[in-house]
């Protein structure tokens, strides 16, 4: 077994494709070759530019993607909270069309198996059992269990060769400075890992992240970074610690994640100071109750009002999360959520999405007993940018969307008066490019980075010759 191909689905900048630049050095540290084969899932449920479900099966295909996979390769999928049956779908492509292939499925926890049996099964920290596979003296068993998790500081840099192709390091450098959150939000994966897998939440010292970041630096030139942490403020003596590294020897803008309740002046001061052109903020629902008692998130609409002032007061561009579909909102939350944001200063975007129903995810069992669902419904269809599963409220949702994603151009004066009546549902007849030329007013106005990036690269993922690269 000296040649991995690696096979996934997705958008790049999520978790699983830097997990997957982490197996790919894995295997290359062992001596093993290492190849892709990508369904980008254009205008699938994880598009978070434009989603139609009719456009994505043109472009996306099970049989494509099997079809990919080099005789004599063997094939490594990576299980996600929602992604199973695509796996199921792929390796049963494989088996019954392609000989010579064999499979091996990763999973972090056994629930998250597709249905079909691979050569191998592995379970545990990917980066953390796939190490182990490959230990000379394993012998490659058919099942294998490792209950440790990876020692984030001795793995070797992720291989950004890998999605080199697709997308440019130089351009956007994606990077995770450890695991976890200290959050146990009820919605969220990362708290279905927290307790899934033993010892998850942990962080990169402050010297190895630097390592990455200066070999990016040498081997790329990059020109911006991502630091994709779910909560990257979390830890305030190792952020001042970082960035004072990051400060003198990267210094290109960057973009995090933060919690209101992890966030105060002095980081954000330090952000600015380091580059950061934007933070953003998970907020999900202005009704305390729904926050607390359903997404069990403990922080106060205070923090979040001081977060913003904080980032404002700084001069520093700042995003809020905004989701639909949580179990017994209502449209009273929602215009109270459009009055609330409107008030905010400095607010750069409100970026919306729809509450996705991962396995063993506690607010399954809250959108069941509110009737919004009968069961876990099955992988790609919990679109997190599509449309929603939950069918209540949809017109009503698919309107303050629109809204909120227009919001930051508008007068508090006006967004009130459109709350006050009906003018909202207006915005349910907008059409989807007058909604996307309204965002990009906004991220000219405010020099977004991000948007730009989306800009130059979203368009070049359409062209005939990149499509052909992964389906012909
Ligand atoms: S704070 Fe964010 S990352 Fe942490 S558990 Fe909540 S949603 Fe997840």
């Amino acid at each position: 077994m000296d040649n991995f191909t690696f096979v996934y689905k997705g958008r790049y900048f999520l978790k699983e494709a830097e997990t997957l630049e982490r197996l790919s050095a894995i295997a290359r540290r062992n001596g093993r070759r290492t190849h892709l084969v990508y369904d980008r899932d254009i205008f699938g449920a994880g598009d978070n530019v434009f989603n139609a479900v009719c456009l994505n099966a043109l472009f996306s295909s099970v049989r494509g993607t099997a079809r990919k996979v080099e005789p004599g390769a063997t094939a490594v999928f990576l299980a996600t909270m929602n992604n199973a049956g695509w796996i199921g779908r792929v390796i049963d492509a494989i088996n019954s069309r392609r000989a010579g292939i064999k499979t091996i499925v990763i999973a972090a926890f056994e629930d998250l198996l597709p249905d079909v049996t691979a050569n191998h099964t592995l379970i545990g920290e990917p980066e953390s059992v796939f190490a182990r596979f490959l230990e000379p003296g394993c012998n490659a068993p058919a099942r294998l269990i490792v209950d440790e998790p990876a020692d984030l500081d001795a793995l070797p840099l992720p291989d950004k060769e890998l999605f080199g192709g697709y997308a440019p390091a130089a351009e956007s450098y994606m990077i995770y400075t450890g695991r976890g959150c200290a959050g146990s939000c009820s919605y969220c994966e990362e708290t279905v890992y927290k307790k899934q897998l033993n010892g998850y939440c942990r962080r990169r010292t402050p010297e190895n992240v630097m390592a990455e970041l200066v070999h990016a630096q040498r081997a790329y030139g990059i020109k911006e970074v991502l630091f994709k942490d779910s909560v990257f403020t979390q830890d305030g003596p190792w952020l001042a610690l970082f960035l004072a590294a990051y400060r003198e020897k990267i210094g290109v803008p960057f973009k995090c994640f933060a919690k209101a309740d992890a966030f105060n002046e002095t980081m954000a001061r330090q952000l600015k100071d380091s580059g950061c052109y934007c933070v953003e903020f998970g907020v999900q629902t202005i009704n305390g109750d729904l926050r607390r008692n359903v997404l069990n998130r403990r922080e106060t609409l205070e923090a979040v009002r001081a977060a913003c002032l904080a980032c404002n007061t700084c001069g520093l561009l700042y995003d809020i999360d905004h989701m639909f579909g949580i179990p017994h909102e209502t449209v009273e939350d929602h215009k109270e959520a459009a009055r609330w944001y409107a008030s905010l200063r400095g607010l750069n975007r409100i970026k919306c999405h729809n509450l996705t129903y991962y396995k063993c995810a506690d607010i399954t069992g809250y959108a069941i007993a509110a009737g919004d669902i009968a069961s876990v419904p099955v992988d790609e269809e919990a679109g997190f940018f599509s449309t929603p599963v939950k069918k209540k409220l949809q017109w009503e949702n698919r309107c303050f969307q629109k809204l909120f994603k227009t919001l930051p151009l508008l007068s508090e004066t006006s967004v009130r008066a459109l709350v006050r009546g009906n003018g909202w549902k207006l915005f349910g007849w907008a059409p989807a490019a007058l909604i996307m030329i309204a965002q990009l007013i906004i991220a000219l106005r405010n020099n977004d980075l991000r948007f730009k990036v989306y800009l130059k690269y979203y368009p070049k993922l359409l062209r005939p010759g990149n499509l052909k690269r992964v389906y012909v």
